[in-house]
């Protein structure tokens, strides 16, 4: 069977990332189809359109997507690109690695995060000069989807539950809502739940990582505790992500476009590789997904590492001694 992949590299280091990400890909016997398209600064300065039509399409149509990252047009780029493969799911591993220097080493978790409303569902209003309103977006619909999905995640991986974290305290209607209907979900699925408040959570977190495995949330805690625990793993270069929807994925490295090393050939392919091994494991290639895991491991703790690991190998020399390790 043959799985078409849609390869958007973007602006800056995505350029870099990106092919470096497929060269892993390739080098299983595997038959992956890619085609690539436009999107960000470069090509809205050429065409006027940041997210070319012939872009969108493909993403909405193709078995997963690679992403690599957009500069200022960002916005124009991301939230359609989510839109088109119907994300209803940000899933975000935040790992550290032996060999890399990290403020909690001990840290191995991942955020399934709400990614279609709560606050950032766009309705905002002005009402006057003093007065701005935002109003917040809670369905059962959006949060038992997560939930479902979240109770799928745990039993493939042999654990026995996860954590919900929210402020349900305070936002008793949309956060109450929220938790209840994940609690729902989760019970019809015997599956275990724990709950924290997402301020709470902020400060165990950073006392001891240990405490979590799974940790659900609404949309804007999961932007802000995920971007928490990155700062924990050490490194911008080693986060990858993905966004989830009912046929199809988009997969990109957390990192941005990175335009102060951007074209010298020395970004970390770390995190756009890892975004490929989710990738494999969201086609049901499991063991793939794993060996490429391992194999980032291996280079990490041995090196060639790339500047900001404190090494001084290119892109090229660590992607290539990635797939040496495969
Ligand atoms: P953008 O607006 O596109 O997000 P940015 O200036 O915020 O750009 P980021 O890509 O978010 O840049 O990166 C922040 C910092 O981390 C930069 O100094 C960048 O060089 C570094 N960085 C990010 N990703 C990598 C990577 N893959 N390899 C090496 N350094 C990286
Ligand atoms: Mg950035």
């Amino acid at each position: 069977m043959t799985h078409q992949i849609a390869v958007i590299p973007g602006d800056g280091i995505g350029q870099e990332v990106t092919p470096a990400a497929v060269s892993v890909l390739e080098s299983f016997d595997i038959d992956f189809e890619f085609v690539e398209a436009d999107a960000g600064d470069a090509v809205e300065a050429e065409t006027g359109a940041a997210l070319p039509e012939e872009t969108y399409e493909l993403a909405a149509t193709a078995d997963a997507t690679l992403f690599g990252a957009a500069g200022e047009s960002a916005a124009d780029v991301i939230l359609p690109l989510r839109e088109a493969v119907d994300s209803f799911v940000n899933v975000r591993p935040a790992r550290a690695y032996p060999g890399v220097d990290a403020l909690r080493p001990e840290t191995d978790l991942v955020f399934l995060r709400e990614n279609t409303e709560g606050v950032y569902s766009g309705h905002e209003s002005r009402l006057s000069d003093d007065l701005s309103t935002l109003t917040r977006v809670v369905t059962d619909s959006a949060s038992k989807r997560l939930a479902t999905f979240a109770c799928d995640y745990v039993s493939d991986r042999g654990l026995e539950g996860f954590t919900v974290a929210h402020k349900a305290n305070v936002m008793r209607e949309t956060d109450g809502r929220f938790r209840d209907a994940v609690a729902e979900v989760a019970d019809e699925h015997g599956v275990e739940t724990d709950e924290v408040l997402m301020d709470a959570f902020a400060t165990h977190i950073c006392l001891d990582p240990t405490q979590f495995d799974v940790v659900v949330c609404p949309n804007l805690a999961g932007d802000v505790l995920s971007d928490l625990a990155a700062g924990l793993v050490g490194g911008l270069g080693l986060l990858p992500s993905a966004n989830i929807g009912p046929d199809r994925a988009l997969f990109e490295p957390v990192h941005g476009t990175a335009p102060d090393i951007a074209g010298e050939g020395i970004a970390n392919p770390a995190a756009a590789i890892l975004s490929a091994a989710m990738l494999l494991e969201y086609l049901g290639y499991d063991e793939e997904g794993k060996t490429v895991r391992s194999a980032v491991e291996s280079v990490l703790e041995t090196g060639p590492r790339t500047g900001d690991l404190g090494g001084e190998a290119s892109t090229d020399e660590m992607t290539t001694a990635i797939i040496d390790a495969l």
